[in-house]
């Protein structure tokens, strides 16, 4: 495993077990895309930072914001059906027929054939997954268009085509599969599905992993190096010595042809901006603060973090874990703010903590507001579909084969 990479398309630096060490600012070739999303300054039309919207958005302060969307939404009736990720704020949750994980809304929507139009308060690549499920009658749409995801953003198409190209030329390209966390742009789950690989959720990675590797001999795992390595030496009991870091602003991914050839899984270089700025330093601070917490976290935290908590899974999971926790007993979360702050209300005979001492909520998440929404509704209403999510015809035909592996795969228990 490499020791140290760091890219020029982050501010983190990551070590041999994914831990993040100190920030270095990149400095980009003219021409390449933000290294991160910079909200207000400038878009980016080939990324999932998106574009601006058009049309004119409600102001934030109207006090009638409520009562517009319960009208829009009343007058839309069962045409629409708002999907709510469990990272999005209250105000906008508040209208949401369902809320999950990206997999489940996803699947919600493909369940509800009779609904036109599918309002995805989510992140642009859960959209594309939305559009991908439904049918071809369907509009999907994403009230804001710029609520992208910074780790979808770490694996562009042409950067895993050479990433491939470098697996072909070291000669294991035939005999790696390719593993895709859902948190992905539609075209690298069309990447995966041609190249005989599935996609994964955070619930179901130890389950695909174990797939893929009765179908060839290495996975590449894409794009979060950190589930990808929790899931492998955790799960699967491979070591860390098993895992290299693949990183697509390096030749052959800073790696030599022997390592990716004695290496099990190639872990691309991306992760998640919110989950990985939880740190080992926080739990400790956590268990002196707090007498008796459980630290409870998301399998995107680094491997240095995920160890030294008491429990780690899925967004379904963490809720599920403080659902059945008996009264009194305390818990440190390390996922996104504002699911650990409806834990917090939702449970008040509980002790639920943030694992961050600062907030952290999920920039781009938090881009769809109450605006966003009602103006998204109000132009439905109009007769006007606008911010709409679609998938080429191609890449979700591939994307589709990928998703229905990964359905074949057993059940969760
Ligand atoms: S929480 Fe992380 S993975 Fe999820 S949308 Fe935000 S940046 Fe992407």
């Amino acid at each position: 495993m490499t020791s140290t990479d760091v890219s020029s398309d982050s501010y983190v630096s990551h070590g041999a077990d994914g831990s993040i060490s100190a920030p270095t600012p990149p400095t980009l070739p003219s021409g390449t895309s933000l290294a991160l999303l910079l909200l207000g300054q400038g878009t980016d039309e080939n990324s999932e930072r998106g574009v601006d919207c058009p049309g004119d958005l409600p102001l934030a302060s109207d006090p009638d914001l409520v009562a517009r969307a319960v009208a829009a939404k009343a007058t839309l009736g069962s045409k629409v059906f708002v999907l709510g990720h469990h990272y999005q704020r209250d105000e906008v949750i508040q209208f949401a027929d369902v809320t999950g994980d990206s997999f489940k809304l996803a699947r919600d929507a493909a369940a509800r054939p009779d609904a036109d139009y599918i309002v995805f308060c989510g992140v642009h690549f859960m959209a594309e997954s939305a559009d991908i499920l439904t049918s071809a009658k369907q509009q999907v749409i994403l009230p804001d268009l710029a609520a992208g995801c910074s780790m979808a953003d770490m694996a562009k198409d042409h950067q895993v085509e050479d990433a491939w190209d470098a697996l072909t030329d070291a000669g294991i390209a035939d005999v790696t599969i390719p593993v895709t966390y859902m948190n992905s742009s539609a075209a690298i789950k069309g990447f995966t599905g041609e190249h005989g690989g599935v996609i994964c959720t955070s619930s179901n990675a130890e389950r695909a992993l174990r797939w893929a590797f009765e179908q060839g001999q290495k996975v590449l795992f894409l794009p979060d190096q950190h589930l990808g390595r929790n899931t492998a030496v955790l799960q699967l009991g491979l070591s860390l010595d098993d895992c290299v870091v693949y990183n697509p602003f390096r030749p052959n991914g800073g790696l030599t042809v022997q390592q990716l050839r004695d290496a099990k899984m190639i872990l691309w270089r991306g992760h998640c901006s919110v989950h990985g700025r939880f740190t080992a330093a926080q739990v400790d601070a956590v268990r002196e603060r707090v007498p008796g917490v459980q630290v409870l976290v998301h399998p995107e935290c680094t491997h240095e973090v995920v160890t030294k908590a008491d429990l780690a899974g899925s967004t379904e999971y963490i809720i599920r874990t403080i659902e059945a926790a008996p009264a009194g007993s305390a818990w440190a979360i390390g996922t996104e703010l504002n699911l650990v702050r409806r834990l917090a209300d939702q449970h008040p005979d509980k002790t639920i903590t943030f694992l961050e001492s600062t907030v952290c909520y999920c920039a781009t998440m938090n881009r769809i507001d109450l605006p966003h929404l009602v103006q998204a509704l109000e132009s439905l209403v109009a007769g006007q579909v606008i911010n709409r999510i679609t998938v080429d015809d191609t890449v979700a035909k591939y994307a589709r084969l990928a998703l229905d592996r990964m359905l074949a795969l057993p059940e969760v228990v």
